[in-house]
């Protein structure tokens, strides 16, 4: 979707700081991050929210997750812990209509969520 950020950035057509990529998804860190380590995990196909995804995404979900903690290795988030949050919905608190992971580390995280 040529109007979605996300796609953009996929694209190419909107640089975002890259940490990782691979056939299905590819990861770049926050703009505005909200921990040390923040970074989004994002399909490179054009998914609006989790409500969108289809029985068929099962093994697309899986290597998402799959990616955030490698990731999470990668980036020496193990031992201290670290979340990945996914927002559905306005309500939520999703703000880009492509889905991503949200991979959050570096700092103490406390339980609910705001
Ligand atoms: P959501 O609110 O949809 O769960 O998460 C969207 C995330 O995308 C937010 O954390 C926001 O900071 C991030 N974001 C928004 N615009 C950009 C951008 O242009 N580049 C990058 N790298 N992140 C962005
Ligand atoms: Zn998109």
């Amino acid at each position: 979707m040529s109007d979605c950020l996300f796609c953009r950035i996929v694209a190419g057509e909107i640089p975002a700081d890259l940490v990782a990529e691979a056939d299905e998804w590819v990861a770049f860190r926050d703009i505005h991050p909200q921990a040390p380590t923040h970074v989004l995990v994002v399909p490179r196909r054009h998914i609006a929210t989790l409500d969108d995804l289809e029985p068929s995404d099962a093994s697309l979900v899986g290597t998402l997750v799959a990616a955030a903690t490698e990731i999470a290795r990668a980036e020496g988030l193990v031992e201290g812990g670290y979340r990945v949050a996914a927002n559905c919905g306005a309500g939520a608190g999703q703000s880009v209509f492509h889905i991503h992971l949200h991979l959050l580390g570096g700092r103490p995280f406390t339980w609910p969520p705001g």
